[in-house]
């Protein structure tokens, strides 16, 4: 394996996915993973049989993942989030969320005039073109739809919330546009059992299909081989390895607190309007805590540079109904990449960010949320993976052909 023909640097689900691909068109490859634990960020971890994701964790059910981990005849098992009556918090107080035609007009949120409004756009977004909108930012676009202030905040938190980004004079609309169709349409669904589960099953098709996999073996330097696909996280990681100087972006963050309970809380998805946080209850699904217990993740979304503030996550929780008494165990995650680099508006949306291959560099390759003209967040991860496998693979068919 020394010599095999592809060899992917990285363990995350970027890595193992192109892996995957490259394994199973019958080529050799080796995965080369820095820690002894595979998945990057999509790891899950066990405390006291409650498990959790590296923060709250969704599958968007329209979106690419699922679609290419489907070619690899990998079904992620879950459910939808506990989204029936959510709740919204503005100004310090707790309201029924606008979910749908039945709590918009009994919601107390926003007035008659906002709840018009509110609807019309929402019967709207579903027929919008996201491209159209990739050189805008979602700011601008928010302040081309409405003048209704809290229609706007509204509109914000739900971007915000689809996108895992609080960056709206950055990012692009196209994302968040796209983003929030998913979630508003297929929406989104919680693994049981963790996003670990799909770690783990796509290092077993690797394996399965003849590949190899190495953990506790980091590089930071291309190996000699036909063709290397580099899947090491951001483009900051991605340019130590590759040599070409990928610009570092910018990442979108939260800080992450987890809550073992010893009973459900009463109110199970919680969303901050004027705060950017978010509460869900993530330990309903299979798998993730244990017989009668239950589980919340909370995310405060921060904004570049932003500090994060245990202490604001700690007073949400109370929003949801939780007590003190009800914790067994907490974890807090100060500050964790949610994407390496957005998609930003300056850069032409989507289609503005690096393709797979790397310029003058033949034979290399990469992969990451960063990367490639689809998808956000693990969806970018995926169809980069995907890409950038299929352009290996055709990569030593070319040299195959060098007499
Ligand atoms: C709080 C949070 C919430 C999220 N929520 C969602 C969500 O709801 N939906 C969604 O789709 N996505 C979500 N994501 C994003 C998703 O987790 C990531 O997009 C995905 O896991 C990234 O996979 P990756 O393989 O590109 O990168 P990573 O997971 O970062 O993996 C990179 C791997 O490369 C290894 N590595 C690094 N350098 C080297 C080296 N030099 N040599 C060898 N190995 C190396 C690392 O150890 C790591 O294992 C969330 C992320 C976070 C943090």
């Amino acid at each position: 394996m020394e010599h095999a023909e592809i060899h992917v640097i990285g363990g995350g689900l970027g890595g193992l996915a192109a892996a995957a691909f490259v394994a199973r068109s019958g080529h050799s490859v080796v995965v080369h993973e820095r820690r002894r634990r595979l998945g990057g960020r999509a790891t899950t971890d066990e405390r006291h049989g409650y498990r959790f994701n590296q923060g709250p964790h969704a599958l968007y059910t329209g979106g690419d993942a699922i679609r290419i981990l489907d070619e690899l005849r990998i079904s992620p098992r879950g459910s939808a989030p506990p989204t029936g009556n959510a709740r919204m918090v503005a100004g310090g107080d707790l309201y029924l969320a606008p979910g749908g035609p039945g709590s918009l007009l009994r919601t107390r949120i926003i007035g008659a005039r906002d709840k018009v409004e509110l609807a019309s756009l929402m019967a709207r977004l579903p027929r919008l073109t996201p491209q159209t909108f990739a050189d805008r930012t979602v700011n601008e676009w928010l302040d081309d739809l409405t003048d209704r202030v809290q229609v706007r905040a509204l509109l914000q938190a739900i971007v915000r919330l689809a996108t895992y980004t609080n960056d709206p004079d950055r990012l692009s609309a196209e994302v968040g546009i796209q983003q929030v169709q998913l979630a508003l349409g297929s929406g989104v669904r919680y693994l049981d059992g963790g996003w670990e589960r799909l770690v783990d099953e796509l290092a077993g098709v690797v394996t399965a299909s003849g590949g190899v996999i190495r953990r506790d073996d980091g590089t930071n330097a291309l190996p000699d081989a036909a063709a290397v696909i580099v899947a090491v996280g951001g483009p900051v990681q991605t340019a130590s390895v590759t040599g070409h100087p990928y610009p570092p972006g910018v990442s979108a963050e939260v800080a992450v607190l987890d809550l073992a309970l010893t009973r459900a809380p009463a109110h199970r998805f919680v969303i901050g309007v004027d705060e950017p946080i978010y509460l869900s209850d993530h330990g309903s699904v299979d798998g993730m805590c244990p017989r009668g217990r239950a589980s919340v993740s909370l995310a405060q979304y921060l904004t570049p540079g932003e500090a994060p503030e245990r202490g604001r996550l700690e007073a949400f929780a109370r929003h949801a109904g939780i007590v003190s008494g009800d914790i067994v165990d907490e974890r807090y995650l100060h500050r964790m990449t949610t994407v390496s680099a957005i998609a930003t508006a300056a850069s032409g949306g989507l289609t503005g960010r690096p393709s797979v291959v790397v310029p003058d560099r033949a034979g290399v390759y990469v992969v990451g949320d960063w990367v490639g003209p689809r998808g956000h967040l693990a969806d970018a991860v995926l169809a980069s993976a995907r890409a950038a496998a299929s352009a290996a693979v055709t990569h030593l068919s070319t040299l195959r052909r060098v007499p």
